[in-house]
């Protein structure tokens, strides 16, 4: 198959590679139709996030049609359309029967094999093998709600920057009126302003260094800041000076956490859905504790946020696919990644499709 593949560290080049083929009777193999670049692939490839093996196949964002089928993968059949999420689940363990599927006992990722062999090939190839594939890929219907066809670039990002964007909207408790800040305006920051949206607070303000994400994220309804200062500004301003009353981080750098808890209010969560690669973050445990703070962090819990959001996806009521600047073919991989990390062309997601 051909496959974008971690080359050396800060590359990645598209590559020719073994055919991937069923290794147990509840694998599944998957005709990718849309894979997406993701921040959390730029933190392998530039090495932040350590420990993967060169030439691992990458990406972990992933709509396809199921191609084969072991003899035990239940509800399943070939020809259907899938999503899955980044991580394959159980279904069944201590964590899947408490909706914590990302922490299923038997979790991997796709896109990340360390040097030890542990993980699962990516999904920016033109099929990939899915272990666990009953408990871990869902079948999308043909029509929307409204009857229209339902497309898969519609669904793909149930399977990561969606549940992540809404799981870390849930966390931050937001009620109706508050003031939400919003860290970060890449594709999770973007889906976060979507997310706290639904949630009716008064205002979100959105805080990001680059213009034109500033400008989409004002397109969602925020009020958009440049600096921190002026973040801290806007807030004070709508919150009588109290702060925000929920925060979402969407970075995963120090930076944003610094900018996130400075932002909140007494009393405030932050919600955290930046991928931290950092071993250490130095809290300000002061400020934290004189402000009464709640933290929210980790890895989403995909799966499940499949079966939350997708009825809404269904609904039509989310302008998630608006984030979508970039569809390119697999065969131009490279460019593609180098599109999305150096931000070019007013890039904020960048797909790429075998097809
Ligand atoms: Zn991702
Ligand atoms: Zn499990």
């Amino acid at each position: 198959v051909k496959a974008v593949v971690l080359d050396q560290l800060g590359t990645v080049r598209v590559q020719e590679r073994p055919e991937p083929r069923l290794e147990g009777a509840d694998e599944a193999i998957v005709r990718v139709t849309y894979a997406g670049i993701c921040g959390s692939d730029l933190h392998i490839v530039s090495g932040r996030d350590r420990g993967c093996r060169l030439g691992t196949i990458m990406g972990h964002e992933l709509t396809g049609v199921v191609e084969e089928l072991g003899s035990e993968v239940d509800g399943l059949r070939v020809g259907d359309r899938v999503v899955a999420p980044f991580t394959v689940s159980c279904g069944s363990c201590f964590y899947c029967r408490r909706g914590l599927t990302g922490r299923c006992v038997h979790s991997r990722g796709f896109g990340f094999v360390a040097e030890d062999g542990v993980g699962l090939e990516g999904a920016q190839a033109e099929r990939l093998r899915v272990p666990l594939a009953a408990t871990t890929l869902v079948k999308l219907p043909d029509r929307r709600a409204d009857g229209q066809p339902f497309e898969d670039r519609e669904a793909l990002f149930l399977g990561d920057i969606l549940s992540t964007a809404h799981g870390c909207a849930t966390g931050a408790s937001i009620s109706p009126g508050d003031v939400v800040a919003v860290v970060g305006c890449g594709p999770v920051g973007l889906l976060c302003v979507l997310a706290a949206q639904s949630f009716a607070p008064a205002a979100v303000v959105a805080v990001d260094a680059v213009a034109y994400r500033r400008e989409r994220a004002r397109s969602f309804g925020a009020v958009a800041a440049a600096s921190p200062d002026e973040a801290a500004h806007l807030v004070a301003d709508l919150s009588a000076g109290r702060g925000a009353d929920a925060v979402l981080e969407a970075v995963g750098v120090a930076e944003a956490l610094d900018l996130a808890i400075r932002l909140a209010r007494p009393g405030a969560t932050v919600s955290i859905a930046g991928y931290h690669t950092a071993e250490v973050y130095p809290l300000p445990i002061q400020a934290a504790y004189a402000k009464n703070l709640a933290f929210k962090i980790g890895r989403c819990h995909a799966r499940r946020g499949i079966d939350l959001l997708l009825p809404l996806v269904l609904a039509g009521h989310l302008r998630h696919t608006e984030i979508i600047t970039h569809v390119l073919p697999l065969s131009e991989g490279a460019r593609a990644y180098q599109i999305f990390a150096e931000r070019r062309e007013e890039a904020i997601k960048v797909l790429l499709t075998p097809a």
